[in-house]
């Protein structure tokens, strides 16, 4: 039978093939074994939480605010908005979040991201994140990092949000545009200032860049954290005056005040 003949000619290849992954594998996590990404505890499998972190994060799940995604505690019905979002509309249409930042391991996840260099955090990180934002992610033309100023990224050498979003646009199959947007104003820290501070400090930090094809995109901005909303105000302000269409926001760990 010729079929059968097929078979066994491509079976061992494949089957080898299979062996020296399986081979690859163990050998890499003989020499980096899988840890948990935000504690470092030893886990099975690399990329993910050890139960006891896994437990503690606060994933944000339906229901929630369909322009803030804050959650609700009841289930009031599809495409509710939530009493802040109506009273103080963001800039942007609509985010999407992981989890909580107040507690748990997502503050610890941000902060290992932000500090310590860690590039490869960015994939499994970027992969929650694309299924957080699954919703704004369909509709999307591309995804665009909120930036770091020029002279920041030098001494820091990472924007850990061009890291997040090149991997949520990777899972999302969008393209990835790190050169749209520009950070032209070097802000101050937003540590200790006020939610109206916050937003006059934002002010005029962004700039689309000049020839960016960005008239008439649907864009989603991404950002590690969100916390009052001004920088990522800013950043969509800056998009939408330049022609984008819409702007969602997808982070990996939000502030949820009043909810
Ligand atoms: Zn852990």
């Amino acid at each position: 039978m010729s079929f059968s003949g097929v078979r066994t000619e491509v079976a061992p290849r494949a089957r080898l093939r299979d062996l020296f992954a399986t081979a690859r594998r163990a050998a890499l996590d003989a020499l980096y074994p899988p840890t948990c990404l935000a504690c470092r505890a030893a886990t099975g499998a690399h990329g993910g939480l050890c139960p006891a972190c896994w437990r503690a994060m606060r994933f944000i799940e339906r229901p929630f605010c369909d322009r803030l995604g804050t959650p609700f505690e009841q289930d009031l019905g599809e495409g509710l908005l939530s009493p802040q979002a109506i009273a103080d509309p963001p800039v942007f249409r609509r985010a999407r979040a992981v989890a909580r930042f107040e507690d748990g391991p997502a503050r610890r996840l941000v902060h290992r991201l932000k500090y310590s260099d860690r590039g490869d955090l960015a994939q499994p990180l970027g992969a929650w994140m694309a299924r957080a934002g699954a919703d704004v992610l369909a509709d999307a033309d591309a995804v665009v990092p909120v930036p770091l100023h020029p002279l920041r990224l030098w001494k820091r050498r990472f924007n850990q949000a061009a890291a997040l979003a090149q991997a949520v646009a990777k899972v999302g199959g969008k393209p990835f545009e790190a050169r749209w947007l520009m950070r032209v104003k070097a802000t101050r820290s937003q540590v200790g200032l006020t939610r109206e501070q916050r937003a006059v400090n934002m002010q005029g930090a962004f700039r689309v860049a000049p020839g960016a094809p960005i008239s008439g995109l649907r864009i989603v901005l991404v950002d590690d954290v969100l916390t009052s909303g001004a920088t990522a105000n800013a950043a969509a302000r800056a998009l939408l005056r330049a022609g984008a269409a819409d702007v969602d926001l997808v982070v990996l760990a939000r502030v949820v005040t009043g909810a």
